[in-house]
């Protein structure tokens, strides 16, 4: 989340540093400019919040599994190591709560429909916090992701209950499959 924070914090310092140049020299269009409210637009066209686990491998399949999907742009994105066991685990409190004020926050100003939660294989944080076992086999692997991705489910149905939940689990060669 220190990622998020810091480049939101980057996009407003350099919109302050716009509009001080702006005011500077007296623009004329300033209350249209485009860059002052860059996601203001495509705000209402948000259609779901994305939980991912921080491993850098994924990336770049992450973006491409949404694109092609058709919600490139269109998904807000939180970012906790272990995705769903990050929001669930009573290891890291802190965690969980980031996780649900995070999606408060989706539902209260992108109005999202719907939750995408995707864990992936060969995940350090499991290992780290579940131990090794956990992720011996792949049949073991996927029942193990599987209980948390349910846990979280339920949990978000409870507390969001007009939200749609989608539980995913995606390998290092970035193919993704649905856990139901
Ligand atoms: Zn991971």
């Amino acid at each position: 989340m220190t990622q998020l924070r810091t480049c939101d914090q980057a996009v407003l310092d350099m919109n302050r540093r716009k509009f001080l140049q702006l005011l500077a020299f007296g623009g004329a269009s300033l209350l249209t400019a485009p860059f002052l409210f860059p996601r203001l637009s495509s705000a209402g066209s948000t259609e779901a919040i994305l939980l991912t686990c921080m491993d850098y491998r994924l990336t770049a399949e992450i973006e491409q599994y949404m694109e092609g999907r058709g919600l490139l742009h269109k998904f807000d994105h939180v970012v906790l190591a272990g995705a769903s066991l990050g929001a669930v685990t009573a290891a890291h409190k802190s965690w969980n709560k980031t996780f649900w004020e995070h999606l408060d926050i989706a539902e209260q100003l992108h109005h999202i429909k719907e939750v995408i939660v995707m864990d992936h294989r060969d995940c350090g944080a499991y290992k780290v916090m579940l131990g090794p076992d956990h992720t011996k086999d792949p049949d073991t692997e996927k029942n193990t992701h599987a209980k948390q991705l349910h846990l979280l489910r339920n949990q978000i149905g409870k507390k969001h209950p007009t939200l749609k939940v989608e539980t995913l689990l995606m390998g290092l060669d970035g193919k993704v499959e649905m856990i139901a």
